[in-house]
């Protein structure tokens, strides 16, 4: 704990009334209960390849039903069928609800079930993939931290609230869903578009983590950049290599197109979310000004390699990054065509078309030809110039959504704010991120009130992830908190 910068307490508008406190006093007596749904739910293997193959996630979704019948709720399966049609290819969602006594809101959790894969050899020894093994106040596996520390903080804050036996109004569900990490096709996409009055909530909140370190509380996530991965497929003219084709060749094609996109890829700058300023405002009031000087001081390792450091700008603007190449087929032979992806993430209010005509005006730039996949206006088409002009690029789609944003300040956000304050006693951050959750899905297709919010811990993606111990109280009784003053009767 040492290394992280102290907060200044504040104390909270709305602080726990006595009901409150005994109520959540449940947290406290269930604590380790916690802790073994975790590690439960992290000995579970429910890896998620990528996009297209199908991976079997039947055993950790029939746990997680059993717990959630077992507590009381009404579940029930949503099946997504897979492209390959098989009769035994498909993917859970589950919703466990609980309806109250009288009409009134809906508030929703969630959470996804699914893995990055992992490699074992790549882990320690003593704390592997799926052992769930807790060594010094760390539950460490796959899928400790990302998502499964939250997932367990939400089934238990539920089951909470319903022995409790407090009456609510409205309803209570979580909603599971089995596929983020390949960016929802069967999940997040999939139950909006089949079953948009089953998972339509007034307000949901997702238990990714938003973890600020160096502070030591979390943040509150309250939107995401979108993600637009293409594939760029140069086309050039083959021939020997001792006859070389500077133009023509596939690779110095896409070369020239990724060397220059750096100052000439012009994409228009939206106002973030949440700006540089206010993110200093909200860091001022957590940490002060002398922790604020900290936290600038505060840089992660940097390997001698990186020549880029940290750079805060990218938060702030559309970013994009050339990150797989494939060509040639031999020393001597000129390549005639050459692969390349690029991952574009694209701020709030800029749409899918008009990144794509920014790319088109590009290609113009270069003399280059592209071609889009049908869906898309091709800008380029009502030129003559290119009419008769063979197509120098095609490009394809690997994976689209556009950024989105939540208001912080709506009715369902003030009371996560006040009881936010009310648990962590310092004051809130937004953040706004780069990376892609289940929330981008739901916005993007029309649901309210996306708030993401969860435990502590480390490595997500890599090697020796683990989930902090000490973070899953607060943030259970943070969901439990917020679930009684949204829904009390
Ligand atoms: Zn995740």
């Amino acid at each position: 704990m040492s290394d992280l910068i102290e907060e200044i307490k504040v104390s909270p508008k709305f602080p726990l009334t006595k009901d409150e406190k005994q109520l959540l006093s449940l947290v406290d007596d269930n604590e380790n209960d916690i802790t073994e749904l975790l590690q439960k739910l992290v000995q579970l293997d429910s890896m998620n390849l990528s996009e297209g193959i199908y991976v079997d996630k039947t055993e950790i979704f029939e746990f997680t039903k059993d717990f959630m019948d077992k507590a009381g709720f009404k579940t029930e399966y949503y099946k997504s069928q897979f492209p390959s049609d098989k009769k035994d290819e498909f993917y859970y969602n589950l919703i466990a609800l609980l309806e109250g006594e009288s009409p009134g809101k809906a508030l929703q959790f969630n959470g996804h079930l699914d893995i990055v894969p992992y490699n074992p050899e790549n882990w320690d020894e003593d704390t592997p993939p799926l052992g769930g093994v807790i060594k010094e106040g760390k539950l460490y596996g796959r899928g400790s931290i990302d998502m499964k520390a939250g997932v367990a903080c939400q089934m238990m804050a539920m089951k909470l609230l319903k022995e409790s036996g407090e009456k609510i109004k409205g309803k209570l569900q979580m909603w599971f869903t089995p596929d983020e990490e390949t960016h929802g096709a069967y999940g997040s996409k999939f139950m909006p578009k089949n079953h948009f009055d089953v998972v339509n909530a007034d307000a949901t909140i997702i238990s990714e983590p938003r973890i600020m370190k160096p502070l030591q509380s979390p943040g509150i996530g309250i939107g995401e950049k979108g993600p637009h991965w293409f594939k760029f497929t140069f086309h050039g003219v083959a021939g020997h290599g001792s006859w070389p084709k500077w133009k023509s060749n596939a690779i110095n094609k896409a070369v020239r197109f990724i060397s220059k996109a750096n100052k000439k890829l012009k994409i228009p700058k939206l106002k973030p979310p949440v700006t540089k300023k206010q993110s200093l405002n909200m860091l001022k009031n957590r940490i002060g000004v002398s922790g604020l000087k900290e936290f600038k001081n505060y840089v992660p390792p940097i390997l001698p390699l990186d020549k880029d450091k940290r750079n805060s700008k990218n938060l702030y603007k559309t970013t994009f990054s050339f990150n797989q190449i494939k060509a040639g087929v031999k020393t001597n032979v000129i390549p005639d065509t050459c692969e390349l992806e690029a991952d574009f993430r694209t701020m709030p209010g800029l749409k899918s078309q008009e990144l794509i005509d920014v790319i088109v005006k590009y290609c113009s730039k270069l003399g280059y030809k592209i071609e889009l996949p049908e869906k898309f206006n091709n800008i380029q088409h009502s030129k003559s110039k290119y009419k008769d002009e063979p197509t120098d690029i095609t490009m394809s789609i690997i994976t689209i959504g556009e950024g989105s944003a939540t208001n912080p300040d709506s009715e369902f956000g003030k009371v996560l704010r006040n009881s936010f304050e009310a648990i962590y006693e310092v004051s809130p951050i937004y953040s706004y991120s780069t990376g892609f959750s289940d929330g981008g899905n739901m916005r993007e297709a029309g649901m309210k009130d996306i708030f993401i919010i969860g435990p502590g811990g480390t490595g997500a993606h890599n090697a020796n992830e683990y989930a902090d111990i000490s973070t899953l109280k607060d943030i259970t009784k943070l969901y439990l908190l917020v679930a009684y003053r949204y829904l009390e009767a």
